[in-house]
């Protein structure tokens, strides 16, 4: 064993964080250990974002920001990754960032394997149609540090994207679509749960088109069927969903399913008809509407959350007036909000002008979060008083934090062990954004109305 240690920095999406986690269980099969400094490193991987402006910017920030580290020190190893690289090889970057060792596509540990082990084998697995995992595929080992206390992780189902929404970079940085083998994943499952893993989030740019790029394959309510049965196993997740392809027999598994929860993540993206035909979203508004309706009839008590983007280009008063509409119509219990960024190299960015003025877009962003937070007050406030099965992962700030199965967030002031286990609590205050709960053993204070 080498006392060599390793330091990974992750910003953006849940895929890269379980992205990071596999390439953290590859270096410690190699020989190093963690460290949360990443002064400390011998080899620093920086897994990053670039769906926004702002985490481009903050990846390059964190870049220079290591770069005298690497003068100190030429023999740390500095590992670039994720959509910053992207799937189209690194010439350009390789340039303008000389002090860089290692680039690497996102989901890609090979290169940097390659790079310590001289070994171009690891580069031979990876390219854009395969990108299969170098080493322990299914069978992911935690890295240490997690070990005995990760009881939530995520698994990527599907790699990579081939929509065309004009806005969206991903497609162009993660590569066209490809869906892991069913049994992959499902080793991948079951060898979490042994180590102690009690919830899964399946991941996928467009999570519902599983197994839609191959010929016959399973599809997302077969694989959560199959999942359903993982022993060890208490929730099982998935994100993101697009509306085109959440069929009912979606639904309907995850109606039937005791471990499947009743959450969904679909994004509408805007609520105009031609704004999301500018965005070749594929849908109306008024799909939108119906599917969320049909999701509500199907899943009773489910809870569903949405993405918007504001001032997209050429979005005038009225058209954000229709997304408006349509979230205050719909009440979704989330709604992810989001500026429009032009990203270099999409459709939008290549031919339409990013012509809504930030005042603009700011504006329109803190209307839309002034109307859900007093949606989601509304919508939480159903649960006060109510016995809720809650998921606790973790101890924050001296309290228990937790899940209830439509992902709400709940807080438990207790010194019981709660980590990992799912807890009947009575919820006894909510807020837009989270709740607080007892559990049921403990005396009851009264509800505090605000
Ligand atoms: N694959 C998912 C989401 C991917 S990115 C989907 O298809 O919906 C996460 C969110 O970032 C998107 O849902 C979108 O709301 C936002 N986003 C993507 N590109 C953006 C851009 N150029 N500007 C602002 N927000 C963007």
């Amino acid at each position: 064993m080498s006392d060599k240690k390793y330091h990974i920095w992750t910003a953006g999406c849940q895929m890269n964080v379980a992205d990071s986690r596999r390439l953290g269980s590859s270096l410690e099969h190699l020989g190093y250990a963690f460290t949360d400094q990443a002064k400390e490193a011998d080899v620093l991987v920086l897994n990053t974002c670039v769906v926004r402006q702002s985490a481009e910017d903050k990846a390059l920030g964190f870049l220079h920001s290591i770069r005298p580290l690497k003068e100190k020190n030429p023999d740390l190893v500095i590992n670039l990754m994720g959509c910053l690289v992207g799937v189209k090889g690194a010439e350009k970057l390789q340039k303008k960032l000389p002090f860089v060792d290692v680039f690497s596509p996102p989901s890609d540990p090979g290169p940097l394997i390659a790079h310590l082990t001289q070994d171009d084998d690891y580069v031979a697995e990876t390219n854009v149609t395969q990108n299969r995992f170098a080493i322990m595929d299914g069978e992911i080992i935690i890295p240490e540090h997690e070990r005995g206390k990760l009881t939530s992780a995520y698994i990527p189902v599907v790699y990579g994207c081939s929509h065309a929404c004009t806005y969206c970079i991903i497609p162009y940085q993660r590569g066209i679509e490809r869906s892991r083998p069913l049994g992959e994943i499902v080793a991948e499952a079951r060898s979490l749960a042994t180590q102690g893993v009690k919830e899964i989030t399946l991941l996928g740019q467009i999570v519902d088109r599983y197994g839609k790029d191959v010929e016959d394959g399973p599809n997302l309510a077969d694989l959560l069927r199959i999942l359903n049965d993982v022993e060890g196993l208490e929730r099982i997740r998935f994100l993101t969903s697009h509306p085109n392809y959440f069929g009912v027999d979606i639904m309907r598994a995850v109606a039937d399913l005791d471990k499947v929860m009743p959450h969904f993540e679909v994004p509408i993206q805007a609520g105009d008809d031609d704004v999301l035909e500018n965005m070749k979203r594929g849908y109306t508004q008024n799909d939108y509407r119906e599917l969320i309706a049909q999701i509500r009839a199907e899943v009773p008590n489910c809870s569903i959350a949405t993405d918007i983007i504001v001032g997209f280009p050429g979005e005038t008063d009225e058209q954000f007036e229709n997304t408006y509409t349509l979230l205050a119509d719909l009440k979704m219990d989330v709604a992810h909000l989001a500026r429009y960024s032009p990203r270099k190299g999409t459709v939008s960015e290549r031919r339409m002008e990013d012509d809504v003025p930030d005042k603009i877009k700011r504006e329109r962003f803190h209307r839309l979060e002034a109307l859900q937070k007093t949606i989601a007050t509304e919508i939480n406030a159903r649960l006060l008083g109510e016995t809720v099965p809650v998921f606790f992962e973790e101890k924050v700030k001296g309290r228990w934090r937790g899940r209830t199965p439509t992902n709400k967030l709940v807080f438990v002031e207790t010194d019981d062990d709660l980590r990992g286990k799912v807890v009947d609590v009575r919820i006894t205050w909510t807020g837009p954004w989270s709740m607080q709960a007892q559990l049921l053993n403990q005396p009851v204070t009264p509800i505090v109305l605000s």
